[in-house]
């Protein structure tokens, strides 16, 4: 197979993963089963802030265990939300994954409890398109080593990364001025508010780093 000098980084959730839309139906799930918002809020910080983890449903149930009414409905109700992953990805992924994949090669990188992170990716189907899925676990911090990583490994290419989180951008662009960033901004996106200082392009959605992809990178 012909090397391919470009290589694109993208992150999953809420960069190719609508995650938001994804963990309010999750939350709703356990609304059915005896868990208030609030109760299913505070667990849920609880993991993040508290435990320094995360979020991964299995201990979220652990955590609530004795306040759920039928704990094996719950959890087939949660295994069936994340085997229709794909229903999450936003609706210009395939379009862009396959407009690009001739001249880039592909890497998704996500953060999260690997079960979980795993089973979501895998049944979104898009695993053909990347020649490498990198699930970290770890709190956000994490994130940043990895992408230094695998951008150390492969200096001979031209690299764009495409990322929502703004903190990542800003570190990635300090230690690796000459990557192309793309920060997207999806509507409704959990940082789309927070500006990052050293992005080279902003996006609304995928549908606009094609043209940055192959023309700028
Ligand atoms: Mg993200």
């Amino acid at each position: 197979m012909l090397k391919k000098d470009k290589l694109v980084i993208l992150d999953f959730d809420h960069t190719i993963f609508n995650t938001e839309l994804f963990k309010r139906h999750l939350k709703t799930i356990f609304m059915r089963y005896n868990v208030s918002s609030e109760r299913y809020e505070q667990t849920y910080t609880y993991i993040k802030k508290k435990l320094k983890r995360p979020y991964d449903p299995a201990l979220h149930l652990r955590l609530l265990e004795g306040e759920i009414t039928d704990i094996q409905s719950l959890m087939a109700e949660v295994n069936g939300l994340v085997s229709n992953s794909k229903t999450y990805l936003y609706d210009d992924v395939i379009s862009f994954l396959e407009s690009i994949k001739d001249e880039c090669e592909l890497f998704l990188v996500s953060l999260g409890t690997k079960r979980f992170q795993e089973a979501k990716i895998n049944s979104c189907q898009i695993n053909g398109f990347f020649s490498k899925i990198i699930v970290t676990e770890g709190d956000g911090s994490f994130m940043k080593d990895v992408l230094k990583d695998v951008i150390n490994e492969h200096r001979d290419k031209k690299i764009a990364i495409i990322e929502d989180v703004p903190d990542n951008i800003d570190y990635i662009k300090r230690g690796f001025p000459y990557i192309v960033a793309i920060k997207i901004e999806r509507p409704g996106g959990k940082y789309s508010e927070e500006k990052a200082e050293l992005n080279n392009f902003t996006v609304k959605g995928l549908y606009q780093a094609t043209n940055i992809v192959k023309c700028i990178l």
